[in-house]
């Protein structure tokens, strides 16, 4: 017999792309589970409320916090429940020192970007960004979480399976319940836009190659074939092995119309993201060094192009072609 089970989603709407910020109440048995927590706002936090009333609960019967990846938007609410009614809190290992913003590590991951876009050719606008993310460094101080995190393993939960799906953030998890083949997989999959393969260091300052991490996450939740998807975004997914196969093709246009900018002659990522992205380039800097990067990596990955550092910066061609038989 299948343990009794239900969701509760929060659907929080939002003025920007994102159309909304989901986090869900998942009762199983006896115990509350809260999957991500919002955004730290009044929104937010007044919705989470009304969903516990309205279904006969308060804050304190939920009784742990999981969370799918460290992004402010999904655990804006943690510092206020649990300071409220201290109840575990569960994240993927790789999420602790950024969960926490520990200062060394977040030095760190500064000084990655700033050699990061040096090297991809954005010169002035890579300076601008590094003073950004600076000035984001302070004002973001009191998105640390305070309160004890425990890192999730395999056997953690009874109820779910813990799958690794990064690629959005290296420490995406997704929570599958195989007996109703549900996932929770937080931003792998959104509804109405693809998810952005964010460039990120590793634990040791190395640049992890998101996309193709991305697409083995996407692959990874294909072979599930989940029946609903409840994201971190917009709708809840109904139809996910459809919407994945986008995603997937998406991926090898995207490359493509990249590959065919090296072809004409573009060699720096930079280059690349200004004619190809032109005003967005400037508005949207780290998504687009992202966006382009991490299909440059793929199609390396594919032996498509190469790269080499010339006085400093990496230029990218394309690898001889195989002439036909
Ligand atoms: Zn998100």
């Amino acid at each position: 017999m299948k343990e009794d089970c239900e969701v509760f989603p929060i659907i929080v709407p939002v003025e920007y792309g994102l159309k909304t910020i989901n986090f869900f109440l998942v009762r199983k048995e006896k115990r509350l589970l809260l999957i991500d927590a919002g955004i730290d706002d009044e929104l937010c936090w007044g919705a989470l409320n009304k969903t516990l009333n309205e279904n006969g609960f308060s804050i304190r019967d939920i009784t742990e916090i999981i969370l799918t990846h460290h992004h402010f938007d999904h655990i804006g609410l943690v510092n206020r429940i649990v300071q409220e009614h201290p109840i575990p809190v569960y994240a993927s290992p790789l999420s602790i020192k950024r969960l926490k913003r520990d200062s060394v590590f977040m030095k760190n991951r500064l000084a990655f970007y700033e050699r990061f876009y040096q090297e991809m050719g954005c010169g002035e606008l890579g300076k601008k960004q590094i003073q950004y993310l600076n000035k984001a460094l302070e004002k973001n101080k009191h998105q640390a979480l305070q309160c004890e995190i425990s890192p999730i393993t395999a056997s953690t939960f009874q109820h779910f399976s813990v799958l690794e799906i990064p690629g959005h953030a290296p420490d995406h998890l997704a929570f599958w319940d195989k007996e109703r083949n549900w996932l929770f997989s937080g931003d792998l999959l959104l509804e109405h836009i693809s998810s952005n393969a964010l460039i990120e260091p590793d634990e040791n300052g190395n640049r992890l190659q998101t996309l193709i991490q991305q697409r083995d996450s996407l692959l990874k939740c294909l072979k599930l074939q989940p029946e609903i998807v409840f994201s971190g975004h917009g709708q809840v997914i109904s139809e996910p092995n459809r919407l994945i196969q986008l995603r997937l093709e998406r991926i090898e246009d995207k490359a493509e119309r990249f590959y065919q900018l090296i072809l004409t002659g573009f060699s720096t990522a930079s280059e690349i993201a200004e004619t190809y992205y032109k005003k967005t380039y400037l508005a949207q800097f780290s998504l687009v060094m992202s966006e382009v990067v991490s299909h440059l990596d793929y199609l390396e990955l594919q032996g498509k192009i190469k790269k080499k550092q010339v006085k400093g910066i990496w230029h990218y061609s394309a690898m001889a072609t195989h002439t036909a038989h």
